[in-house]
């Protein structure tokens, strides 16, 4: 099998820590019933609950195709959007120019600047930085995100050394925005915003044309810039990694949120009212609003009706990284309450939504101590409780539950895109090479979250694997909105 992954080897990291007596962070549970066997219901109940045999994730992989066939149909025919993203032509790495990238994802904000120089000298110098965007302006106003969004641009391009980058002259500094949350394009360069996802609840943005909030922001603040592309970072991945690939077909992005965006046939998508039917164009899933035949238990039931966006996005909550560890804390939460897994008491931090993230999950699971240290000392530093070993081993069992069943779901969906190219173009039974491009920090930091995913794919394809590779194309979504600034230059 000649299944890739191409993710670097993560070494575990041990923090260190000073224990003291936190007392008065707990709430005392006089009716805690006590429970030292080494069953506990709920997490039996739960693993039951999370299970994904191949049948199962067979029935999800079915169902995501159905869903993609329905939407390429009609608008709003199936849960997945099927937005078509007005990129027919990807990155051919003749490319030339002064381009920038600037990336809305879900917790950072990212600006690039890249110097392109064509087929031989490909990227001469390129810049970057990264901006956490204040929890304040994720619900706050569109003026106050698009004013901090342009002001950092601004500063960004103030700090460019003239000898490094060149713009042609008479010409305008253009941008490839990518804006990772679903937006109807309706152009390659402009798009309305349908819903917010992610936590995000930006008011005066529904319905808007996110371009041109943006360029309302770098006007007032005197910038002179033009947004010549804007793309999903999925789609910024898909161009990024064919610019040095050009098997790849598929772009899928696993972080704070989830994606996946990939090359389909003009013909097979009736929506599509073109006067051309040939040809190829790219996709965008908008995959995480899948939400049917899901393994949904009490806790992402109630993970749910707590969320901005409800009944919506059931996937993305069951598998990407804003959600994983709040799963978790909830299941902890119920197993400290049913049963005394950290003694007599309620720590009051796991009773704070999305206090346990998917970072901690992950640094637990890499513990390979025989008294699983690293996990006690997470547990001491994040929800400031006391485990024993017994109760660390239950907390790993349900962070494995959870990351089990997110990767395996998350594979079921890769595998659906790929039967779908497949019907279209038999590539692979030609014996073409077929590539999936992977990012997202959920994805390159969460090993055991690769090795469940790459386990469905296994069971689900089989030898058909044979020529598919999976790569984890790093922070190439910038690049990729760049290059397609570059294609769809106004000049
Ligand atoms: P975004 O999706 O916001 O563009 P990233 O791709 O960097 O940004 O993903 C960030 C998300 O990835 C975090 O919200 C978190 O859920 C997850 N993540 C970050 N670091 C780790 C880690 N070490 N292990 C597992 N998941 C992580
Ligand atoms: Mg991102």
């Amino acid at each position: 099998m000649s299944l890739m992954f191409t993710s670097p080897v993560l070494t575990p990291t041990i923090g260190s820590f000073t224990f003291s007596s936190r007392r008065s962070n707990y709430i005392v549970m006089s009716a805690v019933r006590s429970n030292s066997a080494s069953t506990c219901p709920v997490l039996t109940k739960f693993q039951k609950d999370c299970d994904t045999p191949t049948p199962y994730l067979r029935n999800v992989a079915n169902a995501i195709a159905d869903d993609m066939r329905a939407g390429l149909a009609v608008e709003g025919g199936g849960d997945l959007d099927m937005i078509l993203t007005y990129v027919d032509a990807l990155p051919s790495g003749n490319e030339e120019g002064l381009f920038y990238a600037l990336d809305l994802g879900g917790t950072n904000f990212r600006v690039r600047s890249v110097q392109l120089g064509g087929k031989k000298k490909r990227v001469i110098a390129t810049e970057s930085e990264q901006i956490s965007i204040p929890q304040k302006l994720m619900i706050g106003t569109s003026e106050e995100l698009f004013g901090f969004i342009a002001a950092k641009l601004a500063s960004f391009v103030a700090k460019e050394k003239p000898g490094r980058f060149q713009l042609e002259e008479g010409r305008k500094r253009e941008i490839g925005f990518t804006f990772s949350f679903p937006v109807k394009q309706t152009s390659i360069d402009s798009g309305t915003l349908i819903k917010w996802t992610k936590g995000f609840k930006v008011s005066g943005m529904e319905g808007k044309n996110v371009v041109a909030c943006l360029n309302e922001a770098m006007e007032a603040h005197g910038l002179d810039m033009r947004v010549s592309a804007l793309v999903n970072d999925g789609v910024g991945t898909l161009a990024g990694a064919r610019y040095s690939d050009e098997d790849v077909m598929i772009g899928v992005i696993l972080g704070t949120g989830t994606n996946a965006c990939y090359v389909e046939q003009k013909h097979a998508i009736p929506k599509l009212q073109s006067k051309s039917s040939s040809g190829t164009t790219i996709i965008n899933t908008e995959w995480g609003g899948f939400s049917k035949v899901l393994p949904q238990t009490i806790f992402d039931q109630e993970m749910d009706a707590n969320s901005p966006n409800r009944g919506e996005h059931l996937y993305e909550k069951m598998i990407s990284g804003m959600y994983l560890g709040e799963i978790v804390r909830r299941v902890l939460l119920q197993m400290c309450e049913t049963s005394d897994l950290f003694g007599q008491f309620v720590p009051v931090k796991l009773s704070t939504p999305f206090e346990l993230r998917t970072e901690h999950l992950c640094k637990m699971q890499e513990d390979t101590t025989d008294d699983l240290q690293t996990v006690g000392s997470v547990l001491y530093n994040i929800l400031e409780v006391e485990a024993n070993l017994n109760a660390r081993r239950r907390v790993v069992e349900v962070c494995d539950t959870v990351v089990k069943r997110g990767g395996r779901l998350a594979g079921a969906g890769i595998v659906a895109i790929l039967e779908k190219i497949e019907e279209e173009t038999k590539r692979m039974g030609s014996g073409k090479r077929t590539v999936v491009a992977m990012d997202g920090a959920l994805y390159e930091k969460y090993p055991q979250y690769r090795q469940y995913m790459q386990d469905a794919l296994v069971e689900l394809l089989g030898d058909k694997l044979s020529h598919i590779a999976i790569k984890h194309t790093k922070d190439v979504s910038g690049l990729g909105a760049a290059l397609l600034a570059a294609t769809n230059s106004i000049y």
